[in-house]
């Protein structure tokens, strides 16, 4: 984890939040190799699950609702964590994530006993307009599927789709985490990428097995291997209370076997709840049958961060060459920040030139940069580290020949390829 945190601060992918004040809990910013890397895998998923199906709708809802919403939801009452604090250092922690001893929790920072644990409610609170009282209170959104559940009837009412069909949604999330940790594992303000996917009451299971298994099609797609995925059914008594069936999708993080995603049947409790507290008929009519009902609903959810910490170590590599470590974050072509680097051998013009030609022939197929400083081994190392899969070597034999030299990252095996020719050469290995 050390080497992947660090990585990501000297190469620009994700730095500490407000780092020039001493940072903030929780929070993390994205540079300018991270926001590409995230957003990669943002429209990786959105182009799986939304755009190449039929019956799937995208929806970008606020991010402040009527705290209503969240009253239905069951998110006032019941979202919360059981906290502890010891009553020598006031530390703070969940209490769930401390070991018992012989049947006491101590503090791991000077082994008190902690005291009993009490529930801690985690939505961010604010208030709406210039006054602040109790009928100014609202919540940041601590999860993208309330913004789904109130829209259901407006996507009804103006596309009329036959079910099964989605809702999908990407955005900002919101956690008053009672110990944010781990890099960006556990945050206070994440991203979420969820589907709410609507179906018969009598077909959730095949719904399930369905959305389950294009899941893992996805998961796969974005360079995570089987190997360290792990679904694990989710038994009874520990399910949230709307599901009757969950599975975690836990991956091998570096911290461990932890939660990348969830999977869960929510059955109608959604659409009931905010028809009952918003007094709206969310029922759904069916053409085919005459038949009215509220349609059951498929969670698939998982956090960016964690998308994007599962891809960075399953990426990072380090490896022998030579008497060197080379540092490797292998990341798969179509979600890598630069798919392609161009390296002129030298910032000389008549090298520079043929360069920036190739460079803007090739942008329009791919995501490419041009490096021109320092030797061409450091460049190498540079993109390695960087994760761009191919590098493109622009030397003085090219004026005489019109090829360049293209480097792959994973094998290191360089070829000759006609500059004529090199928009094919990559037209199917970016994508
Ligand atoms: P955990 O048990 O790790 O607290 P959760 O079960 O509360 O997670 P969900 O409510 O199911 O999480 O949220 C859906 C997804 O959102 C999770 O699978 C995870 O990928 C992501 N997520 C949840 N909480 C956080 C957080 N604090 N920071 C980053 N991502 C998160």
């Amino acid at each position: 984890m050390e080497a992947i945190v660090s990585l990501c601060k000297r190469r620009g992918f994700i730095f500490p939040g407000s780092e020039i004040y001493g940072g903030l809990a929780g929070t993390f910013d994205y540079g300018p190799l991270g926001v590409m890397l995230k957003k990669n895998i943002q429209n990786s998923w959105w182009k799986h699950f939304v755009t190449n199906r039929e019956d799937m709708y995208g929806i970008d809802a606020a991010i402040l609702m009527n705290p209503r919403a969240w009253e239905a939801s069951g998110h006032v009452s019941g979202f919360s964590d059981p906290l502890v604090e010891c009553n020598k250092c006031h530390r703070r922690y969940r209490a769930d994530h401390i070991e018992e001893k012989n049947g006491v929790k101590h503090c791991p920072e000077d082994n008190e006993v902690l005291g009993e644990p009490r529930q801690f409610n985690m939505m961010f609170k604010t208030n709406i307009g210039a006054t602040e009282d109790p009928t100014s209170i609202s919540y940041l959104r601590p999860e993208t599927a309330g913004g789904m559940f109130v829209n259901f009837k407006n996507v009804v009412d103006s596309f009329h789709p036959r079910l099964p069909f989605g809702l999908a949604q990407i955005g900002k999330a919101f956690r008053n985490e009672i110990a944010p940790r781990d890099f960006i594992f556990r945050l206070r303000e994440m991203e979420q990428m969820e589907i709410e996917y609507f179906c018969k009451p009598d077909t959730w299971e095949k719904t399930f097995e369905h959305l389950r298994s294009e899941f893992n099609v996805w998961l796969f797609s974005i360079g995570l291997s089987k190997e360290k995925i792990h679904e694990v059914e989710i038994g009874d008594g520990d399910r949230a209370h709307y599901s009757k069936r969950t599975i975690d999708f836990e991956f091998d993080f570096p911290i461990g076997q932890k939660e990348l995603a969830g999977l869960a049947y929510r059955t109608d409790f959604d659409l009931k709840q905010h028809s009952l507290f918003s007094k709206t008929d969310l029922s759904y009519f069916d053409e085919d049958t005459k038949e009215r009902f509220v349609p059951h609903c498929i969670e698939p959810s998982i956090g960016v961060e964690r998308a994007v910490l599962a891809v960075l170590a399953s990426a990072y590599k380090e490896e022998q060459v030579g008497d060197e470590i080379r540092t490797v974050l292998s990341f798969v072509p179509s979600i890598a920040p630069i798919q392609v680097a161009i390296l002129p051998l030298s910032k000389k013009e008549e090298l520079i030139n043929p360069a920036r030609k190739i460079l803007q022939s090739l942008q329009k197929i791919g995501r490419v940069q041009m490096d021109v400083t320092q030797s061409i081994g450091k460049r190498y190392r540079r993109q390695d580290e960087i994760g761009t899969p191919y590098c493109v070597t622009v030397d003085f034999e090219t004026l005489v020949d019109n090829e360049v030299t293209v480097r792959d990252r994973d094998t290191m095996k360089q070829e000759r390829v006609p500059i004529k020719d090199l928009e094919e050469y990559f037209a199917k290995k970016l994508v």
